[in-house]
């Protein structure tokens, strides 16, 4: 059976380097499909990072750069589009560590993210009340500032902020990073939701690979920089050396 693809985002064998010699992530191949959650599992350190900074041409300021292979993004090649320009194209990175403007308020925070594409007032107001009615937590909080917020609220203002620039794919690096369960789950039912409601694609980092199987479509299983293992997440939960080394076996890193 021939698979119909869409053309959406194909990484395709890439090998990306920092500095000359740090061979961070070699011969990954993955596909994220329109309408799709897809997770990029693994350990630290395994390449996750980079691969999403290799696809949102975020590595060269780390001195890094993709070596070999390609990415498409819509059939296009990504490395002749800055991050910027990507943005304009739909694609935006949330980095992890949910980063926030601290002495300004939620709401100049996510604002900030709507500038990109420079909207007039009215489209600017109607997606900051989108991203309150995905996050209403965030609209109770919008005069507070971002600094005396707690984690969970950064990391909903730092996916608020990407959302505002209306994307067709986000790259969300480690969502569940440092935060409470009951958290993280509220973070990923929204995401769900967004995906749901907007057809919003996403594709995930995440040590959590347990959390991460129970939203995605989709997964890829990265050791050491390159793909071990790929599959639906209904087949990935079945099988058993999942279970021994991701889902509560002695690798995995992080309860959920
Ligand atoms: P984490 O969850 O810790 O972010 P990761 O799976 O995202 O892990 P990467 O951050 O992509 O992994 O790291 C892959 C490899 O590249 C690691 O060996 C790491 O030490 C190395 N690396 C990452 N960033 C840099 C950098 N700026 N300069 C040199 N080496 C780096």
């Amino acid at each position: 059976m021939t698979i119909q693809w869409n053309g959406f985002l194909e990484v395709d064998a890439i090998e990306a380097l920092y500095g000359q010699a740090i061979l961070a992530v070699r011969d990954v191949s993955l596909k994220v499909e329109e309408g799709k959650i897809v997770a990029l599992l693994g350990a630290n350190g395994a390449g996750k990072t980079t691969t999403l900074k290799a696809i949102s041409n975020l590595l060269g300021p780390e001195r890094g750069k993709v070596s070999k292979g390609r990415i498409l993004w819509q059939g296009q090649p990504v490395s002749n589009l800055s991050a910027a320009r990507l943005v304009a194209h739909g694609v935006v990175q949330v980095l992890e560590g949910r980063h926030c403007f601290q002495q300004l308020t939620v709401e100049e925070n996510i604002l900030a993210g709507g500038f990109v594409k420079k909207p007039g007032g009215t489209e600017l107001r109607r997606s900051l009340e989108q991203v309150y009615e995905w996050f209403p937590r965030l609209r109770e909080k919008r005069h507070t500032k971002a600094g005396l917020t707690s984690g969970g609220e950064q990391q909903m203002v730092a996916i608020g902020r990407a959302l505002m620039t209306k994307p067709r794919l986000v790259l969300l690096d480690e969502p569940s990073m440092g935060l409470a369960p009951i958290i993280v789950q509220e973070i990923f039912e929204i995401i769900r939701t967004l995906n749901r409601q907007s057809g919003t694609s996403f594709l995930l980092a995440e040590q959590n690979a347990n959390l991460a199987l129970r939203y995605a479509d989709y997964a890829y299983i990265l050791e050491n920089g390159r793909v071990v293992l790929s599959g639906t997440a209904a087949e990935l939960r079945e099988r058993q050396d999942m279970h021994d080394f991701y889902l509560g076996g002695a690798k995995a890193a992080k309860p959920n």
